[in-house]
């Protein structure tokens, strides 16, 4: 049998919010086919973050549910969504008007995303590091490798208790 979702909380306006932002014209069109999270490597890495339960979420006005939720931060705006989205369903700009809204509206402190963004650039620094380890290139130490996994976790610690 057929579920219907029945909501008192649920903001039939939220669609039309995003489709509203720039990039988020076409989020009606979605038909679910999950090209996006299929593509997606912040899903291959937590299955908590999938794109298409998030474009659900908005169409069916959860609006509360995406905006506080933790999980939108595990994005790492890489645009393999866009580019691969059969319907032009931009969600890379997508997650960013969500994540733009839940800041200004204090669901999450004002620095996250520089935080988050911060994060990134040490985290794919790491990466490179161990690939020129791999390959052999002269110049990587152990050393500088920890010394920049320790920056990275005390800037994630530094904001894990700043939240509301
Ligand atoms: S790839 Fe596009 S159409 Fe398919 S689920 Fe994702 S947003 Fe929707
Ligand atoms: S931009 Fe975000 S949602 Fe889209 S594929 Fe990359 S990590 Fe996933």
């Amino acid at each position: 049998m057929e579920r219907i979702v029945v909501d008192r909380h649920l903001d039939a306006g939220f669609k039309y919010e995003i489709a509203e932002r720039p990039g988020g014209e076409n989020i009606r069109k979605c038909f679910a086919c999950g090209t996006c999270t299929a593509g997606c490597p912040a899903f291959h890495a937590d299955h908590e973050y999938n794109p298409r339960r998030i474009i659900r979420m908005i169409l069916l006005g959860m609006r509360e549910e995406v905006l506080a939720s933790p999980a939108i931060w595990l994005c790492h705006q890489c645009y393999a969504c866009s580019a691969n989205c059969p319907q032009d369903v931009d969600f890379s700009h997508i997650m960013m008007a969500i994540r733009d809204i839940a800041v200004r509206e204090g669901r999450h402190p004002k620095d996250r995303l520089s935080r988050v963004e911060e994060i990134t650039l040490l985290a794919n620094e790491f990466r490179r590091d161990c690939i020129k380890l791999l390959t052999g290139e002269d110049g990587i130490t152990d050393d500088a490798i920890r010394e920049r996994v320790e920056k990275t976790i005390r800037l994630a610690r530094n904001g894990e208790n700043d939240d509301g």
